[in-house]
């Protein structure tokens, strides 16, 4: 990512309007997956009716009517499976000027659809940080059972290898790993399988369960997992600047599997915000405690109102789930840098 410092300006520049900056928006619960540590998959299965719920083209156009972003991520279920998505992206960049950030994270399950809107995306759009993320939990075998389809790790590397191809400073390509104690010792085993001999491209997350995971196991970790942190942090080399937030935030994950607290005041509900697809706000994408609806109040008013304001006091006294998940832990490690990187390199 070449353009980064257009991405901290903006920050900086939505910080000192007070306004939120980032948005992580679930286009879709639908999922091609079967994950193990996540049912979000489970939930058209379930109740398929649900799906005619989510938001319309027309709909989420006003919504991004509503926000100034700077950053912005698609996520899902399965991004890729909405039709409309680089519609979506283009609808957001039309209406917030300031934005500098797109990231989508994948299952990496559709290889040429994912390639195509790329770059048709590239093409498009001016978003000058664009970057998608595509799932690995494992060699070949481990990945297909983790995520429960046979098949998904060789889509996932294909679709990988298309996107390397991409040839734009705008555009980067990432690999996701997350760390259960269903994979312990897998990391670089996984990596080896894609063939990745460069790790500054790879980033870590822990298991969570919460709603958005329609999850509620509560044994995901044990102590194999603060072994996969160390063995992230040894694998990397954290040479280029855009993976010193990767770093902060795997050096802190090592330190909530050790249970060693760290005080850091989490920005979610001042500078980010998490939308489901039916169009409920929430402050992160942790906490079942939704702000209201995009389609009966204007999201202006529901960033404005009594609920939200009660909720960043809760946040900040550290009153909420306490989650560290990199959707809504990487813009509290870049608001309290100073603080978070001393943190980090403290034993
Ligand atoms: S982790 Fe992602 S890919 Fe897996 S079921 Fe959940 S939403 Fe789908
Ligand atoms: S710490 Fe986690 S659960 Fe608490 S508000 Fe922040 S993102 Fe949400």
């Amino acid at each position: 990512m070449k353009k980064m410092h257009t991405l901290a300006l903006s920050i900086a520049r939505a910080k000192l309007k007070g306004t939120p900056y980032k948005l992580n928006y679930a286009v879709t619960y639908r999922c091609n997956s079967r994950c193990r540590i996540c049912n979000t998959w489970k939930r058209y299965v379930i109740s398929p009716e649900k799906q005619k719920e989510e938001l319309s083209l027309p709909e989420i156009d006003s919504i991004f009517r509503e926000v100034d972003l700077s950053w912005l991520s698609l996520t899902g279920g399965e991004p890729f499976l909405r039709e409309d998505l680089a519609a979506i992206a283009l609808t957001a960049e039309k209406h917030n000027p300031h934005l500098q950030m797109l990231s989508i994270p994948t299952n990496g399950s559709l290889p040429d659809t994912i390639f195509k809107t790329a770059e048709l995306l590239l093409e498009e759009m001016k978003i000058p940080n664009f970057l998608i993320t595509i799932s690995l939990d494992g060699g070949e075998e481990l990945h297909d059972q983790l995520r429960g389809v046979k098949g998904l790790w060789k889509k996932a590397r294909e679709t990988y290898y298309l996107l390397k191809s991409i040839e734009d400073d705008r555009f980067e390509v990432f690999l996701e790993f997350t760390i259960s104690k269903f994979n312990a010792g897998h990391l670089k085993n996984a990596l080896d399988s894609f063939g990745v001999a460069d790790y500054s491209h790879v980033v870590v997350t822990a298991a969570h369960s919460s709603y958005f995971y329609a999850s509620e196991q509560t044994d995901l970790h044990e102590a194999s997992s603060l072994l996969q942190a160390h063995e992230y942090l040894s694998l990397q080399n954290f040479s280029t600047p855009e993976s010193v937030i990767p770093y902060i935030y795997g050096r802190l994950l090592e330190k909530r599997f050790k249970k060693i607290p760290f005080s850091l005041q989490c920005v979610s509900g001042r500078s980010s915000f998490f939308l489901d697809p039916y169009g409920f706000l929430y402050p992160c994408i942790s906490w079942d405690e939704p702000l209201g609806k995009v389609k009966e109040t204007s999201l202006r008013e529901l960033l404005r109102g009594k609920k939200t304001r009660s909720l960043i006091e809760k946040i900040k006294k550290g009153d909420c789930p306490r989650c560290w998940t990199p959707c809504e832990a990487y813009q509290t490690i870049l608001e309290n840098f100073p603080l978070a990187l001393a943190a980090a390199l403290l034993k």
